[in-house]
């Protein structure tokens, strides 16, 4: 049996996961903790861990950014600091094995088509919540990857004029104000606390709460009439605490949508994978890489 490793980029932590060919995790998944300017280290560090802990015959990466046609570079990366950065080979040549890469939230879609909450779906949009905002588009049991693969690339499209500057130099992008890291620095308390306080149903969090969603809608909105999806899966490690905001998101949507009195919007639900979607549909990647490759 071939062990695959999986590995999905972040913008404050790198998770590892080694797989075998049936989609089974084979070890204990782990994270590298990084500050943006060492992620190229952290990345290092956490592969020769990788390496005592498994024998993977292949690599796959999710890293968010905008990232080559041919999946060998991160042409920019704004939370790493990463710019013409040849992953590919940078990974392949510390493990030894072919690696494959993808964009975080593709990768993430894949496992959720696979494995989780877009197995049923003719047509789904896949969010991953987190430092940023990754987004892609799950059409006819695949996940679409556009003339230049970069098809679902919105965490950085405006919705406003006048937004503080986003890590990528630009203004008023839809991350700045509707990614999971928003709503806490918006909360100005730690995650716990803060979704604490929504429980409790505590005023002022409720009303950021509300504030957040209506970014997040404002955004997603334009998407939905876009693509009609059937499902808008909500990931990221904020998708733990979906139950706060996905009934809130689906109102704050239909108050938008053109056509929502009519036909409704879509189901909002958690992503099934949970926060190792990213590291599993990595490793999923590595599997149809190495299989493409032996056709
Ligand atoms: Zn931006």
């Amino acid at each position: 049996m071939s062990e695959y490793l999986g590995i999905d980029v972040g913008g404050s932590s790198i998770k590892f996961s080694l797989m075998d060919d049936s989609g089974q995790p084979t070890g204990q998944p782990f994270s590298i903790a990084h500050s943006g300017h060492d992620s190229r280290g952290a990345l290092e560090v956490g592969l020769h861990r990788a390496l005592t802990e498994g024998t993977p015959s292949a690599v796959g990466i999710g890293s968010p950014g905008y990232l080559s046609v041919d999946r060998k570079h991160v042409l920019f990366a704004a939370n790493l600091g990463w710019s013409n950065f040849p992953i590919v080979d940078f990974v392949s040549q510390i493990v030894g094995v072919p690696a494959f890469l993808d964009g975080d939230a593709q990768v993430a879609a894949l496992a959720e088509l696979r494995l989780g909450a877009a197995r049923q779906a003719k047509s789904a949009l896949y969010l991953s919540l987190g430092t940023g905002i990754g987004c892609s588009v799950i059409v006819g049991g695949k996940v679409l990857a556009g003339a230049h693969g970069m098809a679902g690339n919105a965490g950085h499209s405006p919705v406003a004029r006048n937004l503080k500057t986003c890590a990528c130099g630009k203004s008023g992008c839809w991350e700045t104000v509707a990614s999971a890291k928003a709503l806490i620095d918006m909360s100005e308390k730690s995650p716990l606390d803060f979704y604490a306080a929504c429980q409790q149903a505590d005023a002022d969090a409720l009303v950021i709460l509300d504030e957040w969603v209506e970014w997040l809608a404002l955004g997603l909105t334009p998407l939905l009439g876009l693509l009609d999806p059937q499902r808008v899966i909500i990931g990221g490690a904020i998708s733990e605490y979906s139950d706060l905001f996905v009934e809130r998101l689906a109102v704050a949507c239909s108050s938008h949508l053109l056509g929502a009195d009519y036909v409704g919007v879509p189901e909002f639900v958690p992503a099934q994978c949970g926060a190792h979607a990213g590291v599993l549909g990595a490793a999923l990647l590595a599997i149809d890489g190495m299989a493409r490759s032996a056709k």
